[in-house]
């Protein structure tokens, strides 16, 4: 058994292809890029997944007027380490956003709205920033301070706080077509349009209360995963909905920002459900399958919302006349878990939570209806939006644009293999730092700190929800050596540091972790 990985040259490839300027084209295309806060590609229909969770009419469009990625994965799967990377087609290490916790991106970088900016666009950001300090590189900016909330949501718009009432992704839909017909119509635009659903606490919009007549939801194989065949990593996690998820996820506490009116119908909706959940007196696997069963009702309301908000977009650009000159990308920070693994949440270099969903429609460029199954990632994404725009990218940017997938292309030295790396512990999950590189196939994965060192492989091909790592395997021995030598290559090329920054893991510094730790070298399986 043998794999072979070509040198990923991304440089090259973004070199080859960014050498325009915006003045290469009379009418550059205006770019809207809607984004959205833990969107499982499981929970979006055009993914077609076996669950056959809810449909996703407007999402689906995209898709099927353009492209459907398969295999876009982010370097580092949480919130604010995905923002940053892709504002500046960087990893972490050297944005250096690196966790949720203490983390401060640091503005005067250079980002792809920038640059945007500076050859001629208008650029707007609404909706979830998450990346503490203000936003640069934009005309208008009118976001939700940290986290934000579901209902009434306090906003910051152009550094001015303003309140506003409603629910918050028809708000940051409504602020964003609102900027678009205030637009200056001779220039190009670059609109994101970023939700905070369906991020935790999954809270729908009132009208999606009951919108699934309460169904009972297809399982996941691996609701009930019990860690064998893997570490201590993967069994001492506090991610489970049996053991973490609290009583606001559950709708068994209310948030405190509803109106009283609003409230009226909150209550209208969940407190029959609860007095009937209180009395059953659940427990044990029963307790976990009426979580799953709110967990969706409440994940998927929250989807409903942002496909209506997609619809409403993609109507906008259709009455004015924009749609043939405006790619339009769906696209989501990271994957997260509906139940897989016992599992809400994302962090893990596993399949759910790497890979996000990515939709792409370009009118007169891509195919309709055409698929891509090659590894592309959230890196890409700044070197692709400049691409589009005909800007020519920084030679320090770690990705590839994704222009020639987009027209039907697929170049020879597009990368065979992707490296990944997750910092933030031990709060809030448990989720032990790790990195490893990532094929069509295989996965190598080590997890390094704090108190743990071991290597897993795993083979999606025969183990396609990865139960069992193989690390050691005499079977996988040569995939084994070649993988190292692709980890310990990406992390030369990529510029990971030998040992982490002291700040990489968050929390209060010298709590649950020492500074410094090593990362490079390599243990025993297990
Ligand atoms: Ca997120």
């Amino acid at each position: 058994m043998s794999v072979r990985f070509c040198r990923i040259a991304l440089a090259t490839v973004a070199v080859s292809l960014a050498v325009f300027t915006a003045t290469a084209f009379a009418n550059p295309p205006n770019i809207v890029f809607i984004f959205s806060d833990d969107h499982a590609y499981q929970a979006i229909s055009a993914y077609g997944e076996a669950r056959k969770l809810l449909e996703t009419p407007n999402l689906d469009r995209i898709a099927t007027q353009g492209m459907r990625f398969d295999r876009c994965l982010v370097g580092n799967s949480i919130c604010g380490p995905s923002r940053a990377t892709i504002l500046t087609g960087k990893y972490s290490h050297l944005n250096g956003f690196y966790n949720n916790s203490n983390s401060r991106f640091d503005g005067s970088q250079t980002t792809f709205p920038k640059l945007l900016q500076s050859a001629g666009y208008q650029t707007a950001i609404f909706g979830k920033w998450h990346l503490i300090s203000d936003p640069t590189g934009f005309d208008y900016w009118h976001i939700l301070p940290g986290q934000g909330i579901y209902y009434n949501p306090p906003m910051i718009k152009n550094g001015e706080q303003v309140k506003h009432e409603g629910y918050v992704t028809d708000i940051i839909t409504d602020l964003s077509l609102d900027w678009l017909k205030s637009r200056d119509e001779s220039k190009p635009f670059l609109l994101m349009c970023q939700h905070k659903a369906p991020h935790r606490e999954w809270a729908p919009a009132l009208r999606h209360l009951g919108h699934d007549n309460d169904r009972e939801y297809p399982e996941p194989e691996t609701l009930f995963d019990d860690y064998a065949g893997r570490g201590l990593a993967e069994r001492e996690q506090d991610m489970t909905l049996e053991k973490t998820m609290n009583d606001l996820d559950v709708k068994l506490a209310t948030p405190g920002s509803l109106t009283p009116q609003q409230r009226a119908e909150w209550d209208a909706y969940y407190k029959p459900r609860n007095d009937k959940f209180r009395a059953a007196k659940l427990s044990g696997k029963d307790l976990v399958r009426w979580r799953y069963n709110r967990y969706m009702h409440d994940y998927l309301g929250t989807v409903k919302a942002v496909d209506e908000s997609v619809g409403r977009v993609l109507k906008f650009l259709d009455d004015e006349g924009l749609a043939d000159n405006t790619i339009v990308v769906y696209a989501s920070d990271q994957g997260f878990y509906l139940g897989e693994h016992g599992w809400f949440d994302k962090r893990w270099i596993f399949e759910e939570s790497l890979r996000t969903p990515l939709l792409v429609r370009w009118p007169g460029v891509t195919r309709p209806g055409s698929t891509s199954a090659a590894l592309v990632s959230n890196v890409d994404f700044a070197q692709t939006f400049l691409d589009v725009a005909g800007v020519r990218t920084p030679a320090d940017m770690q990705g590839g644009s994704l222009v020639p997938l987009l027209k039907g292309e697929r170049p020879a030295d597009w990368r065979k293999a992707f490296y990944y790396h997750y910092y933030e512990y031990p709060v809030p999950h448990r989720v032990r730092p790790h990195y490893g590189v990532v094929t069509d196939r295989y996965k190598l994965v080590h997890f390094y700190a704090p108190d743990v060192e071991y290597w897993e492989l795993f083979d999606r091909q025969s183990d396609p929800h990865e139960l069992i790592s193989v690390y050691g395997d005499a079977k996988y021995a040569d995939v084994q050596q070649e993988l190292h030598a692709e980890v310990d290559r990406q992390r030369t090329e990529l510029k990971v540091p030998a040992e982490d920054d002291p700040v990489a893991y968050g929390g209060r510094r010298g709590a649950g972790q020492k500074a410094g730790q090593k990362t490079g070298q390599k243990g025993n399986a297990l």
